[in-house]
């Protein structure tokens, strides 16, 4: 069941997408402002997603659930992260996920074919699948390699070297996935 919902900053639209590929409700727009993500988060119960360490700690002050992004940034990593944090599943469920363009509800229209409930994008299981599968194949056996450690507190350089290299990598999946989901 996708019950979190989430509410991410502006330069995260990446990660916006793929939550809702995951099927979460997640409230992206690169214009929002820190009072009007602290003041969503505080009227829908919604988790926020940030870089910004000011926000984050200001949300924390008014008791509202904050994820500080690594400014590292890879997509596997960051999911593993949450999927630790917050338990989201890291499988995709093609019946239960949102368009990753706008948030709508996906209505089943045909055999392999959904479409976006509020703007009308039309989606199907074709070869991109493959690669979002991969990458959350990726962030899985992240979630379970690191398992019990301390992350998200940016403060342990651990795994820098690894985390760039896998981030080059991702960044071509992620302009893949981009242009096909
Ligand atoms: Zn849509």
């Amino acid at each position: 069941m996708q019950t979190q919902k989430f509410i991410v900053d502006a330069m995260l639209g990446k990660l916006a997408r793929w939550l809702r590929i995951l099927g979460y409700d997640t409230l992206y727009d690169s214009s929002y402002e820190d009072w009007k993500i602290i003041k969503t988060a505080e009227e829908q119960k919604r988790i926020i997603i940030t870089r910004d360490r000011g926000l984050c700690n200001r949300a924390k002050k008014k008791g509202l659930e904050c994820f500080m992004v690594n400014p590292d940034y890879d997509i596997a990593n960051t999911l593993a992260q949450l999927a630790r944090k917050y338990k989201i599943d890291l499988h995709v469920n093609v019946d239960a996920t949102r368009c990753s363009e706008c948030n709508g509800i996906l209505l089943k229209v045909g055999d392999n074919k959904w479409q976006c409930s509020r703007c009308k994008k039309v989606y199907w299981k074709g070869r991109h699948w493959r690669t979002i599968e991969e990458i959350l194949i990726k962030a899985q056996s992240r979630v379970e390699s690191n398992e019990g450690s301390s992350d998200n507190r940016g403060t342990k350089p651990r795994g820098r070297e690894k985390v760039s290299k896998d981030s080059q990598t991702s960044d071509n999946v992620k302009a893949e996935v981009n242009r096909q989901v």
